[in-house]
């Protein structure tokens, strides 16, 4: 039986059309390929570093990191070189782990590269990657052959066409997506507005069971507290609570704030649960300012950074919507501000997205920078924002993929998952935007070797006009 019987015979009709699609990704003519990447030695000492660890909030000075095989292996202020080991002296600079950024819209291998020279080494892309991307794209990312960060992939599922997602109209049809999102490599679902409570159930038992966790919004017909109850991992983003969590003041339009008193009560709420919550205020702050001012849209086009948005995605920026619509969400987003200075206070799970590039304001990889400012700005301590872009992504990760080992902490065994600057983030963080160098999975891009990934991108974007 060929692979079109096998779907006709076993899928709903409902789903057979996606599962077509999807394949056709799959089976889509494979782009010239890559050259291979340098064969990187099996070792890297790093000397004369800084450690910012960000398993606790410390500096370890004077240090030298032992990589082998896309592991750390060892971490001490002197350590001997293995023979035939690369030697990275950090001239008194800052390692860190590289960061996360765990609401990304990846489309293209020039999003994958804009991620890694900005530092980020982990991207959770939340929907509408083409499989392509998914299947073998990553693969070759894990191979080396496409520079990227490591990618984790989510299916969007709804429960109506009005987004523009694969619709799942029943609980049958649920758990063939879970099924197929296994099949094609996914790692999450995501659960958008307008799912059935019916689905919504399938999709949690069946995720559980395929271990793929349901992550996204909240559902209309199910609200958060009970999505959280049966089990979503993470809420994407803040602004859902909003949606459907808070009691909102009488007469709400749309845009007034929730009473000061409803965020302790989500504050406990998350804190019981442990669920992970998107920190995404840079998104929602580019929201807001973009809110009913068609000037603001123009003004993100002309950024130095939008030289680094596809063709596509400034068409999009272009036609979006929220430059048409009236009023203020200025009182939201300065409210969502104070829910995330209080999320971190009580040690909540927070974890950085940006939902770039898809809002306009927000370039993949500057968007990230963008946010870890305005957390910063909205009361969280350094630490506490950097701990949204590493060691929260890793707390979440280790808890959702069981196994899939340790990442944005700088310990002994963990990925080999670096950034290297030369000022203290933990009293910068800007010097974040100008790495010295990135490691990704173990392999070492410099400065210039970053400077040449942007500068490719633009160059293809450009060419592609
Ligand atoms: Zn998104």
């Amino acid at each position: 039986m060929n692979i079109s019987q096998l779907i006709h015979r076993h899928l709903p009709a409902s789903l057979q059309l996606a599962a077509i699609f999807l394949l056709a990704w799959i089976a889509a003519p494979a782009a010239a390929q890559p050259a291979a990447g340098p064969a990187a030695p099996s070792a890297t000492l790093f000397v004369n570093v800084n450690i910012v660890p960000m398993g606790r909030e410390t500096v370890l000075r004077g240090q030298s990191v032992l990589v082998r095989d896309g592991r750390i292996t060892a971490i001490a202020p002197a350590l001997a070189a293995p023979a035939g080991a690369r030697v990275i002296d950090g001239g008194g600079g800052y390692l860190l782990p590289g960061l996360a950024d765990m609401h990304v819209h990846v489309r293209d291998r020039e999003t994958l590269a804009m991620l890694l020279a900005s530092g980020i080494t982990t991207a959770l892309d939340m929907g509408e990657a083409p499989n392509a991307m998914v299947g073998r794209t990553r693969a070759a990312v894990a191979r080396g052959e496409v520079p990227g960060p490591r990618l984790l992939a989510a299916l969007a599922v709804d429960g109506s066409p009005r987004f523009g997602h694969l619709v799942v109209p029943s609980a049958e049809a649920a758990r063939w997506a879970v099924r197929l999102a296994k099949a094609n490599g996914y790692d999450f679902i995501k659960v958008y507005n307008g799912l059935s409570s019916e689905a919504f159930a399938a999709l949690a038992e069946e995720g559980r069971a395929a271990g793929l966790p349901i992550v996204g919004h909240s559902v209309e017909a199910v609200a958060l507290e009970r999505q959280i109850a049966a089990g979503q991992a993470m809420v994407a983003h803040l602004e859902e609570f909003l949606y459907a969590f808070f009691r909102m003041p009488e007469g709400d339009d749309g845009q007034a704030a929730p009473d000061e008193s409803e965020i302790v009560r989500a504050v406990a709420s998350i804190r019981a649960s442990g669920v992970a919550v998107t920190a995404d205020l840079a998104t929602y702050q580019a929201i807001a300012g973009q809110w009913g001012r068609p000037e603001q849209v123009q003004a993100y086009l002309d950024m130095p950074e939008a030289r680094f948005l596809s063709p596509a995605d400034r068409i999009d920026w272009r036609r979006s919507g929220y430059q048409r619509r009236t009023g203020s969400l200025a009182e939201r987003a300065a409210f969502l501000g104070r829910f995330a200075r209080a999320l971190a206070g009580a040690d909540a799970l927070l974890i950085a997205g940006t939902d770039a590039p898809t809002i306009p304001g927000l370039v993949a990889g500057d968007a990230l920078h963008r946010n870890l400012a305005a957390l910063e700005a909205a009361g969280l301590s350094r630490h506490q924002a950097l701990a949204t872009a590493t060691s929260g992504p890793g707390r979440f990760v280790a808890r959702a993929m069981p196994g899939s080992g340790t990442f944005g902490i700088i310990a002994e065994g963990a990925r080999a998952d670096l950034l290297l600057v030369e000022g203290n983030p933990l009293e910068d963080l800007a010097v974040l935007r100008r790495p010295i160098g990135v490691m990704a999975a173990g392999r070492w891009h410099d400065a210039a070797a970053l400077a040449a990934l942007r500068e490719g991108v633009a160059e293809v974007y450009s060419g592609a006009e």
